[in-house]
């Protein structure tokens, strides 16, 4: 059993957090690899490191003085090198560090020192062997990850290794130079060592105990998700319920490897635990609820609409042109509707609505703003009677319009579209027939 171990930036921003890390790792002999992030934030007012980092480097960028800022970062890991009582001195790395800042190395190569900093004290501290991400992670010329480069290239590094840590967030390009994932990329670094080490579980410690079946800042106390499917989770996370980067999934769910979330703060919490399928039943009928506000929908109405070969085609065409993404699709015999992000589309609703007339001509064009999806994701819905009827009538109890309703054929989800003002009440009432009700 091999297990790989990625550590998010709260647990490890201070030095008692580092030490409850490392608590962790000795409690289970088989976490043999670590990936650790940057130091995060301590409290709500603090600053990430990396963050620390893209702000010195501007300066650095403008022939500005950085070193003041630098002094700052350095003294964020010797509070943690003194916390831990190691013998260990970064004063030769920040030199370089410095050196290379002057020479405009790039701004990936300095938002990385977090991670590679935070690397060698985990090292250090726990008496694993330091491999430098920028040896074993690639991306090719156009600047994506080599997924085959870079798991040839770590497997037969780790393969000699009995354990190691390998910073999180960055790799290297063609040219050997530092490249960075996007923000939050530590969690797709653990997810590329769980796969080249054949991982029996990828743990991802965070700061919750998992993912829950709602939003906690809409429903108190909500209940945590013990198994979800990568289906489920792609769900959910795409209606803004995010625990994992997105790209963090692709190499782990190609291997057959399952993700553990689980929470620094709280070790003996189940978390949740991510599958490609299960037959676990979930504890609910459904497994989550996420949504998002600020929508539109673009009502197009057209008689004889249903004969007109192509009207869809065509009237989707004017959002194309227009660089505007669709969200969903509901419509009837003459009318279709068109869900799309209110954001996006405001400062192009007269271009849209010009092209809708250019092609189809339609009899109206309606547009109803500040509205709401929901999706209510859940793989027991499927073999379930009556899901639907509960939704809605806890939905009509609460007095709640029901502006849209659309459910996918894999019956994975129902999504419903609301008044942004009914939409913390929305996810309570369904939250609360299905999750307070334990059916
Ligand atoms: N430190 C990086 C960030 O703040 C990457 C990570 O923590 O995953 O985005």
């Amino acid at each position: 059993m091999v297990k790989v171990v990625k550590f998010g930036g709260s647990s490890l921003a201070s030095a008692a957090q580092f030490a409850k890390v490392g608590d962790i790792i000795r409690a289970d002999k088989t976490r043999r690899y670590v990936v650790p992030s940057a130091p995060g934030k301590r409290n709500a007012k603090d600053t990430k490191v990396t963050d620390m980092l893209y702000a010195c480097y501007a300066l650095a960028e403008e022939d500005e003085d950085f070193k003041g800022q630098l002094k700052k970062i350095k003294e964020r890991y010797n509070s943690i090198i003194n916390g831990l009582n190691l013998s260990l001195s970064l004063d030769e790395e920040f030199k370089v560090i410095e050196k290379n800042f002057k020479e405009k190395a790039g701004v990936d190569y300095a938002a990385s020192r977090g991670e590679y900093l935070n690397g060698i004290i985990m090292a250090n501290y726990l008496g694993y062997e330091f491999v430098d991400a920028a040896e074993v992670i690639f991306f090719d010329e156009e600047g994506n990850f080599d997924s085959d480069k870079t798991d040839k290239v770590m497997s037969k590094r780790l393969e000699k290794l009995e354990n190691a840590v390998v910073p999180g967030f960055y790799g290297s390009d063609a040219e050997g130079n530092v490249k960075t994932f996007s923000r939050g990329g530590s969690d797709i670094t653990g997810s590329i060592v769980s796969k080249a080490v054949h991982a029996s579980v990828y743990e991802n410690w965070t700061d919750v105990s998992g993912c829950l079946v709602a939003d906690p800042r809409i429903v108190e106390n909500a209940q945590p998700i013990k198994v979800i499917t990568y289906r489920e989770l792609r769900e959910l996370s795409y209606m803004g319920a995010s625990v994992l980067h997105e790209d963090a999934i692709f190499p782990v769910r190609k291997a057959g490897i399952p993700i553990n979330i689980k929470n620094t703060n709280a070790p003996e919490d189940e978390g949740t635990l991510i599958v490609e399928s299960t037959c676990q039943k979930a504890d609910f009928t459904i497994t989550g609820i996420a949504g998002k506000k600020g929508f539109v929908a673009v009502s197009i109405d057209k008689d004889m609409m249903n004969s007109e070969v192509g009207f869809c085609r065509k009237a989707l065409q004017a959002f194309e042109e227009n660089g505007i993404s669709i969200e969903h699709m509901p419509s009837g015999i003459d009318t279709m509707t068109v869900f799309v992000h209110q954001e996006e589309f405001e400062g192009k609703e007269q271009q849209v609505i010009s092209s809708i007339r250019h092609h189809v001509n339609p009899d109206v064009i309606d547009l109803e703003a500040d509205l709401s999806l929901i999706a209510v994701v859940g793989r027991g819905m499927r073999s379930t009677r009556g899901t639907a009827g509960r939704i809605f009538s806890a939905l009509a109890h609460a007095n709640i319009n029901v502006k849209m309703i659309d459910q996918g054929s894999s019956e994975l989800n129902i999504i419903i579209g609301v008044s942004n003002s009914d939409f913390e009440n929305a996810i309570r009432a369904i939250y609360d027939i299905f999750v307070m009700t334990r059916l």
